[in-house]
């Protein structure tokens, strides 16, 4: 047996390994993450290292190999704990050691800490008066304002001492050299919260949240960890719950790693955090610059901080007594990378948190269908908040039938109830949130007359309509032509489904010129900050109506919203993917729950050409339990997550062929590993992008390790294949 060890465990350093040999006796205690002492260089230093990997391999003539000497410790410390989570996510999401490696190791930035530097005297204040005539008599006119300054006063910046007594830093180095002055110098880091407006508000607990609370506290104090699923509903206290759980954490000298969704991690959200437990919070974020990040890591490592609110990244905070991780918004597609190792924060953290025996808390008002299935076999803990905290109510919901619109002759993209209701609120001046939802929207044809989509017979998942006038299934490559009239109903109404927010904003400003609109998604979001500036100038009531996609969805409250319109639901329960109907779902629901936050009631209008689909029926009516009931029985007749394991496999290349001759190949493999259900090779969902092709294989097991044999062993096959020469692969779990 090999190891792979690497010496400087930081980033620029990750390629560079040393591969070493494994005595007998060492063979079975060295482990991925041990630090080893190994003999190094031609003086055979010895020298400590950390085993990143193991193999069977030589990578030179054995002889050529030394020994690892012996193991440093056989604690695990934080180096190590990042080490084997590594190699956890290598195996259980695909990817090489290295990436996986600079997935869990933070960036550090060679200017990253910023020094801050005063000056003291060195000699006794007597000593320093009888100086100061010497320098007098010298004409050392620099020497004597810099120590005359000392006497008066202790400690100067050095910046002061630079800038306003005009002092150089030779003048300063000759009295440090001297030891008659002395340099301090303080590391200091960039504090990236805000400190402007703290303000916030303590609550007291309803008996629902209390419960909750108590409940995950007392498993605590009785050492019992698990995964708690706290379900409760838009606007029912989840946050307080979290803080109330977070300060007896915090309270017993533990650290709490806090999720959020970027898009939701508002200042709003963070002050609620910062009132609370003040200058232990920091946050991370993907605007930071390489080096706040990483300041933000040390401070966390040296227990300068508490709490850290941020991303999915966040979850690599290296603390030094972690105690409890918390994933807000728990459903949110956010909390998957995009980048190879595609790793889901979920399973990450209960990873985590089974090895370090702590508690998460999943919290949601519309949990993952895997989450729920989860906590309904017991796997998780389910407490449900089934009231909305403080005097809110639930928002009125009228589902609207745009094929009734059609047949009534209402062509608008507007039906006449959203229409009346939007004059009433700006005739009483109260706010509208109208919400396009493009979530994967690719391209899927619809009868406008009777709501038929056109779908694939095996899979039953909207067909997308491909430029060459094809409808294609992407899941199982399933082809027929495009329709000119609807199968159902006879309809020519039969088309793609055309919409954009900017399109939207602008048939806005046509019907009610007085109205003062204001559009967020990509394209208004871009600047550093657009996204948050746009919902300030909302909340400042400086727009009626504010336009967007789905990121209108989540962050700040807007109490004086009491209108939200979606304007075309069908958009995202059409995407060509199993997750459709679920991502829909929570989408409407969110969406829903914006309105009516403050004293007023809130009414919500979805329009919809298939008013009856269970996911917007159940929306409509916030039932959570009604839409997941449906969704299971068809996944299970389906056999998608949760119910069987999926791996995504993705080839792509600019040769047309040669993707097509390895995807075969590598189809064929897949076939012979284990009794995985294998489908495809078929096109993707964007077939060709930059000319670069895009073929899919899905493989379906029930048990996610089966899944994991079949990666390794097609990564294995691919390596070195000239079959693959020109081919990429890439490998994703469950999506
Ligand atoms: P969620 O995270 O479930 O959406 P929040 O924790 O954000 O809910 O709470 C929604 C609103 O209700 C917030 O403005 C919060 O301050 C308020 N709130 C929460 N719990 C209570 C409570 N026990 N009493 C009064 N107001 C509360
Ligand atoms: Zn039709
Ligand atoms: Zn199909």
């Amino acid at each position: 047996m090999f190891a792979d060890i690497i010496i400087d465990i930081s980033h620029e350093q990750l390629d560079k390994t040393f591969q070493y040999n494994i005595p007998d006796n060492l063979r079975d205690i060295v482990k991925i993450g041990s630090l080893v002492n190994i003999p190094f260089g031609r003086a055979n230093k010895m020298i400590q290292g950390y085993v990143i990997n193991m193999g069977e391999e030589a990578k030179y003539p054995v002889e050529k190999i030394k020994y690892i000497d012996s193991l440093v410790t056989d604690k695990v410390g934080l180096a190590g704990e990042m080490i084997e989570l590594a190699y956890w996510i290598k195996k259980n999401y695909g990817s090489t050691m290295n990436q996986a490696l600079k997935t869990v190791i933070p960036v550090k930035d060679k200017v990253s800490q910023k020094e801050k530097k005063s000056v003291c005297l060195n000699v006794p204040v007597d000593e320093a008066k009888a100086m100061l005539d010497t320098f007098l008599k010298k004409n050392a006119k620099a020497k004597f304002r810099l120590v005359e300054a000392l006497i008066e006063e202790e400690i100067i910046d050095m910046s002061i001492i630079k800038s306003k007594l005009n002092i150089s830093a030779s003048t300063i180095k000759s009295l440090e050299d001297d030891e008659i002055i002395k340099i301090n110098s303080e590391e200091y880091y960039r504090n990236p919260v805000p400190r402007r407006n703290m303000f916030g508000k303590n609550v007291e607990l309803n008996p629902e949240q209390r419960q909750a609370a108590d409940l995950i506290k007392k498993d605590i104090d009785e050492n019992v960890y698990r995964t708690y699923l706290l379900h409760g509903i838009t606007g029912s206290g989840k946050t307080e719950v979290y803080l109330d759980v977070i300060e007896k954490v915090i309270e017993s000298g533990k650290q709490v790693i806090m999720l959020i969704p970027e898009i939701a991690l508002t200042l709003q959200t963070v002050q609620r955090f910062y009132y609370r437990f003040g200058d232990k919070v920091s946050i991370l974020n993907s605007k930071m610059s390489k080096g706040e990040r990483y300041d933000q890591f040390l401070r966390s490592m040296r227990g300068e901080i508490s709490v850290i609110i941020g991303p999915r990244s966040a979850l690599f905070t290296p603390f030094p007594n972690l105690g409890l991780i918390v994933i807000d918004e728990e459903h949110e597609g956010a909390y998957k990378s995009d980048k190879t190792p595609r790793y889901h924060a979920r399973p990450v953290a209960i990873h985590i948190a089974k090895k370090k025996q702590i508690p998460v808390i999943l919290g949601s008002a519309t949990p993952s269908v895997d989450s729920y299935e989860r906590a309904l076999n017991g796997e998780y803990k389910l407490i449900t908040l089934t009231k909305r905290a403080g005097d809110a109510k639930l928002p009125k919901v009228y589902v609207e039938d745009m094929r009734d619109e059609l047949r009534a002759g209402n062509r608008s993209v507007f039906s006449r109830r959203l229409k009346a209701l939007i004059s009433d609120r700006l005739e009483k001046k109260e706010q509208i949130m109208l919400f396009l939802n493009k979530r994967g929207y690719a391209g899927f044809i619809s009868c406008r007359s009777c709501g038929h989509v056109m779908k694939c017979p095996h899979c039953d998942v909207s067909l997308t309509a491909h430029n060459n006038g094809k409808l294609i299934c992407h899941y199982c490559g399933y082809e027929q032509e495009n329709v000119t009239t609807c199968p159902e109903c006879g309809s020519k109404y039969i088309a793609g489904f055309r919409a954009g927010t900017q399109a939207l904003e602008k048939l806005l400003k046509k019907e009610y010129p007085n109205a003062r609109v204001l559009r967020m998604d990509t394209d208004t979001t871009k600047n550093k900050g657009g996204h948050e500036r746009i919902l300030e100038c909302f909340a400042n009531h400086e727009a009626d109506i504010l336009v967007g996609t789905q990121m209108i969805v989540k962050g700040h409250d807007f109490p004086d919203v009491t209108l939200v319109g979606i304007v075309a639901a069908d958009m995202s329960l059409y995407a060509s993917d199993y997750k459709a109907p679920e991502k829909t779902f929570q989408l409407l629901t969110q969406s829903a729950g914006r309105a009516g936050r403050g004293k007023s009631l809130g009414e919500v209008v979805i329009q919809s050409y298939t008013p009856d689909h269970y996911s917007i029926q159940t929306a409509a009516h916030q039932d959570f339990r009604g839409f997941f009931d449906q969704e299971i029985s068809y996944r299970k007749l389906l056999g998608y997550p949760p119910i069987l394991n999926m791996l995504k496999v993705t080839l792509s290349s600019p040769n047309e062929e040669a993707l097509d001759r390895a995807s075969i190949s590598l189809k064929e493999r897949a076939d012979k590993v284990n009794n995985s259900i294998v489908l495809g090779p078929t096109k993707a969902n964007i077939y060709k992008i930059n000319d670069i092709f895009s073929k899919v294989i899905y493989i379906r097991n029930k048990e996610y390790g089966k899944l994991s044999s079949v990666y390794e062993n097609l990564d294995n096959f691919v390596i070195g294949n000239p079959l693959f020469k020109n081919v990429l692969v890439n490998y994703d779990f469950n999506e």
